[in-house]
């Protein structure tokens, strides 16, 4: 384990009612940080914005962190010594911060009304300004604390007049950050809002609660996704005037449709119909699809890190991605979100399984499909063969039919194609072979096919191909001496019997 002292992250969402691909990577990359630094992952839910609120969104998020494997350390439910981990439990603690900032006078008491800062956008904008920031440019016109004698802003506050309070952004001030993914960045306090710390329901704003919470829970690095970098010097400033030191830092690229637009929910009305170029954003969706854990933990973990120049590996499982993940191979550009390579994902992990899972797995579905007394043996030995052809493990039972039942039809194309003349005394020589065998094995079988297939001056394919589709109904499909072997002497005689008499009708 590489050791970096106290190691402490969070991935702090705002629950909106559905877990985004791009939060599940920053709780991803969080963890695997904090995993491979024998660190801490806390999770801390940024519940503050009450218009957003959204019923059983938070729980939602929990059991989708808890499926992937992404438990925290310290969070909601774990407890832990820094609770507590909702932000909305915490308001006392944010409105204490905000009157230590007044009172050394890095904020203000703002009482504009709607209806002021309006009219003072409009006089910016006649006067040639289109974006007006609440800052130096006109903070001194406004009615805030900063133009009112102490006795006018008693009087307002004894009132009860309403108010938010400001942070007081000097002007001329540069910010900077040696951020771990995109290196020095620098930010002019020119381009920043004198911002709301807290608003007038007394709740704080993203950027006074995040910036109290990550230094109270000892957050020693920020990982979280680019849209929030413009955030940065804000935080920088508050970080100043509390005295505090920032964590270290690491913004994550953005993560795009194939198309290059941002990732919409609304784009989506259901995984089988995409838009072109569009993809969904919600994990759920996923899962549901059928879609193997590790598979989309792995795809999530590629989108925006490698392992490496020259490393060309690409399936990993959780406690690989632990052993391999860093920051310094987080890339600085976008991601593009690339369905076929999720696909091909999961058909390496499901080939990564073992057997006995598969089987529990598929077991209902075969009950379903009326498959209902398959001995286990023979269940094992057909998902073993299968194992490595299937993109969704409930392709097993949209594919593998013919481990259970005999062929009711046959692919016409491929007997068109591959039922030549002497395919009947071909199979006909190669069913007198194997009916001598005594072990009925692929390696049996092959030396057999091949002999009869010799002794025609024939090749193996010749064979090879029609007597698949008179076992299976079907032209591909796993090796097919093993596939023989599983089915056994009987089925494989029986079926090639059915096979001569039936297909040969179909391409007359
Ligand atoms: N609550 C923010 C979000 O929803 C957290 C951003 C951060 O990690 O600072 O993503």
């Amino acid at each position: 384990m590489n050791s970096l002292t106290n190691v402490r992250v969070r991935f702090a969402p705002s629950p909106t009612g559905f877990v985004h691909i791009g939060g599940l990577r920053t709780a991803l990359y969080n963890y695997l940080y904090a995993r491979k630094h024998g660190g801490t992952f806390i999770l801390r839910i940024e519940d503050t914005d009450r218009e957003r609120f959204v019923e059983g969104a938070t729980e939602n998020l929990i059991s989708v962190l808890e499926w992937a494997g992404l438990v925290p350390d310290e969070g909601p439910r774990q407890g832990g010594n820094y609770g507590p981990y909702f932000q909305s439990q915490r308001t006392e603690i944010y409105q204490k911060y905000a009157r230590e900032l007044l009172d050394k006078g890095f904020a203000y008491y703002a009482f504009d009304t709607p209806e002021e800062i309006e009219a003072a956008r409009q006089r910016a904008r006649q006067s040639g300004n289109q974006f007006m920031k609440y800052n130096f440019t006109i903070r001194h016109e406004m009615s805030n604390s900063l133009n009112m004698t102490p006795q006018a802003l008693r009087a307002a506050l004894d009132a009860g007049k309403p108010y938010v309070i400001r942070l007081l952004v000097p002007e001329g001030r540069q910010f900077e950050v040696d951020d771990e993914i995109r290196g020095r960045v620098v930010f002019d306090s020119r381009e920043i809002d004198d911002q709301v710390l807290l608003k007038s329901d007394g709740f704080p704003t993203y950027h006074l609660a995040n910036v109290v919470d990550d230094h109270l829970m000892e957050i020693s690095h920020v990982i979280r996704g680019e849209e929030w970098l413009s955030s940065v010097p804000k935080h920088l400033l508050l970080y100043e005037c509390f005295g505090w030191t920032p964590p270290h830092m690491a913004h994550l690229p953005l993560i795009f449709n194939p198309d290059g637009s941002k990732m919409s929910k609304r784009d989506i009305q259901s995984l089988d119909e995409l838009p072109s170029g569009k993809v969904d954003p919600d994990v759920a969706s996923y899962i549901r699809k059928g879609y193997e854990k590790a598979a989309i933990i792995n795809y999530i973990a590629l989108l925006g890190w490698n392992p490496g120049e020259g490393d060309d590996r690409q399936v990993f499982d959780l406690p690989e991605l632990v052993q391999e993940f860093s920051l310094q191979r987080v890339n600085k550009s976008a991601a593009i979100f690339d369905l076929k390579k999720l696909q091909w994902l999961n058909k390496e992990h499901i080939m990564r399984r073992d057997v006995a899972s598969l089987m529990e797995e598929l077991k209902p579905a075969l009950r379903k499909a009326g498959y209902t007394d398959v001995a286990d043996d023979y269940l094992a030995r057909a998902v073993g063969l299968m194992r490595e052809r299937l993109y969704f493990t409930e392709d097993f039972v949209k594919l593998a039919g013919y481990f259970f039942n005999d062929p009711t039809s046959y692919d016409e194309q491929a007997a068109q194609k591959r039922w030549q003349e002497d395919t009947p005394e071909l199979l006909r020589q190669f069913a007198e072979a194997i009916r001598k065998l005594d072990t009925f094995t692929a390696g049996a079988i092959e030396e057999t096919l091949r002999q009869v297939a010799e002794a025609h001056n024939s090749s193996g394919g010749k064979l090879i191909h029609p007597l698949r589709l008179a076992v299976t109904g079907v032209s591909v499909g796993p090796g097919l001496f093993e596939l023989l072997e599983v089915l056994g002497k009987e089925t494989v005689l029986r079926r090639i019997d059915r096979g001569m008499e039936i297909i040969p009708k179909l391409i007359s």
